[in-house]
């Protein structure tokens, strides 16, 4: 939660994944920051003790509030999105319910979209309402629309682009600006786009969040959350933070530093994979439809040029044949994890039915127009083409079936994962 510009704030974004957050600190001359196990700091002057506990002076007091090694994420996270401020949590969940419930009271409103993350539409569906605190969520990519409950008043206008499973483009720039003529402060979760590819500080929004589990993190061994922003807002979550005590672990803090130090590497590997196998995916006679903001197909692809350096990693497209495809196709895959999570260096895929729309019911996720037979595909850093060559095997096999007239029952691994293991 500090305000500095060190050497690294003028440097360039794979420079600054590097070396930002890491010299703040002589540790001892270590070239790599500690894990700080330390819950509590110790001081023989109580002058010393009392400065620091009244903020006057740097140093920490107790991990609940502030950690070195938290403070070293902090600062990374903050350079590369070129905030004035950062602070962390223990998950983005932790990031994104900690805000909200610091910025919002009783009789307030916030708007947002209706493709937001699953567990955002939870609190905006279960939680917020609880509070007497109002939520219109719009059409996601219905910018007048969006426009108009901001103009009605509101308090917070919370966003997403990309969005998740049918990766929609939002423009963030338009609705900031609407946003900004009527005081409405103005959210955004970068955790799809990261900021190698988009910065939404410069797009208008006055606090940007992220899930640090995903490409921040970047080999889903770690689970974190942080926000971006002006001083004084920041200030107010963090104290929130410290109080609720939502605090990121100083260990899940050392994975995720290290796992950033490649962010700028993977992302660039990531978004010319994701869109040679979404053009790949386009010209499939089995695939019905691609969702990529880098195709030119894509509704929204003029504004995602416009917002964004680099397409992302994360596309999705929907098989002929329903669900029963999917669970013919997405076992066949060698190079994918079935699981929940996104942005690692693996590859991973999987329905939103048991992805990022876990939290909610069928008929929820009819309402939001997801596809009965999507998958999303988090696209790793693996060679580009291996990743193609176990999509059209998976398709061809897929397509072997539908052809038998749809006898799905054998969904077994591919065996050639096994014989590449022994
Ligand atoms: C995963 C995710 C979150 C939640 O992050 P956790 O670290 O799992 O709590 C929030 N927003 C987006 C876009 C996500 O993908």
């Amino acid at each position: 939660m500090e305000k500095t510009t060190g050497r690294d704030g003028r440097a360039r974004v794979g420079t600054q994944v590097v070396w930002a957050g890491e010299d703040k600190d002589n540790w001892q001359s270590a070239t790599q920051v500690p894990v700080v196990h330390s819950v509590a700091f110790g001081y023989r002057s109580i002058d010393e003790w009392l400065n620091i506990a009244r903020g006057e002076a740097p140093g920490h007091i107790y991990s609940r509030n502030t950690n070195p090694t938290v403070v070293a994420f902090e600062e990374k996270v903050r350079c590369l999105e070129g905030a004035e401020a950062a602070t962390s949590f223990s998950s983005g969940m932790a990031a994104i319910s900690n805000t909200l419930f610091t910025l919002l009271s009783p009789g307030d409103r916030i708007v947002s979209v209706k493709d937001t993350y699953g567990g955002t539409n939870k609190l905006f569906l279960e939680f917020l309402p609880r509070f007497q605190i109002e939520v219109t969520m719009c059409e996601t990519a219905n910018h007048q629309a969006i426009e108009s409950a901001v103009v009605r008043g509101c308090k917070v206008l919370y966003l997403e682009s990309p969005t998740n499973p049918t990766i929609k483009i939002i423009d963030l720039a338009r609705l900031a600006s609407v946003a900004h003529r009527h005081n409405v402060l103005v959210i955004v979760d970068n955790t799809f786009a990261t900021p190698i590819n988009q910065s939404p500080h410069e797009l208008g929004a006055d606090l940007v969040v992220h899930s640090a589990t995903k490409f921040l993190g970047g080999h889903a061994d770690a689970l974190g959350g942080v926000i971006c922003g002006p001083m004084h807002l920041v200030k107010q979550v963090h104290h929130f933070r410290e109080i609720t005590g939502a605090c990121l672990d100083p260990s899940a803090a050392y994975l995720l530093l290290r796992g950033m130090k490649t962010l700028n590497l993977r992302v660039r590997q990531q978004n010319q994979s994701a869109l040679k196998i979404a053009h790949f995916l386009e010209a499939h006679p089995l695939v019905t439809k691609v969702f990529y903001p880098g195709l030119e197909s894509h509704e929204n692809h003029d504004i995602a040029c416009r917002q964004m350096r680099g397409f992302g990693g994360v596309l999705s497209f929907s098989l002929k044949g329903g669900f029963d495809s999917v669970k013919a196709f997405l076992p066949r895959l060698r190079y994918a994890h079935l699981a929940a999570n996104l942005g690692a260096v693996e590859t991973v895929a999987g329905p939103p039915a048991t992805t990022s729309h876990v939290e909610c019911t069928p008929k929820e996720r009819e309402a939001s127009g997801i596809p009965e037979a999507l998958i999303r595909y988090s696209v790793g850093i693996e060679d580009t083409e291996d990743l193609i060559d176990d999509l059209s095997q998976g398709l061809e096999h897929l397509s072997g079936q539908l052809a038998e007239g749809g006898s799905f029952g054998d969904a077994c691994r591919g065996s050639g994962f096994n014989s590449l293991l022994e």
